[in-house]
């Protein structure tokens, strides 16, 4: 199998407690679930709407704030921005004006009206999407197109662990609409495809890319 990021030749291991199909890329670091595994969007969405996500819980108020915390000391230029797959929530994008950072979002199952293709970004911000994409090298490239030059891309999706072991010991892809798994090099890989630059990471979720 190829793999999804950098097309080079990914190596098959199964998961013995769950038996679904995993392919890992030696070359970028990727982990992507065999495409059999993935379901279609009325499932996925099925379990989306299980996600508490009420914007006056107020652990997403202290989630979404650890993600800026992370995030605006390396954007303080950025005067606007996408949150690309909101979710229902616009919490984050209301947070990041607040900021002084007029953010717009857009989210494909529940605020599908609010990308608009000849608009472009300072900052677009991402959390907790790439881990459910089928496509994130063309959904990667999609987002750099969106930028301004020198504009940021700020994701979150949890790294993996590194080695096949510890991968299946790992909670995060038990999740059924988490497909793939990242590590910074993943990001590196992806960064260097489309003329990007990875200008941090925190090693554990967080990864801020610049447009070059
Ligand atoms: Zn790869």
């Amino acid at each position: 199998m190829h793999c999804c990021i950098c097309d080079g030749i990914a190596h098959k291991f199964v998961d013995e407690k769950t038996m679904i199909v995993y392919y890992v890329c030696p070359f970028c670091d990727t982990i992507f679930k065999s495409p059999k595994y993935h379901q279609n969007f009325m499932v996925q969405k099925e379990r989306y709407d299980l996600h508490e996500n009420s914007e006056d819980n107020r652990g997403y108020l202290a989630y979404f704030q650890r993600f800026l915390d992370s995030v605006l000391p390396y954007v303080s230029d950025a005067k606007n921005a996408l949150d690309f797959g909101c979710g229902r929530s616009s919490l984050l994008a209301k947070m990041l004006t607040k900021e002084g950072i007029v953010c717009d979002y857009y989210d494909p199952i529940y605020h599908p009206d609010g990308l608009v293709n000849t608009k472009k970004y300072d900052l677009i911000v991402s959390t907790e999407v790439f881990e459910h994409l089928h496509h994130p090298k063309a959904v990667f490239e999609d987002l750099v197109q969106r930028l301004n030059p020198q504009g940021y891309l700020a994701l979150q999706t949890e790294f993996h662990p590194r080695t096949v072991t510890l991968f299946k010991q790992w909670y995060y892809h038990k999740d059924p609409t988490h497909i793939a798994f990242f590590t910074p090099q993943s990001f590196e890989v992806l960064s260097l495809l489309f003329q990007c630059k990875v200008v941090a990471h925190n090693s554990k979720n967080i990864i801020i890319i610049q447009k070059v």
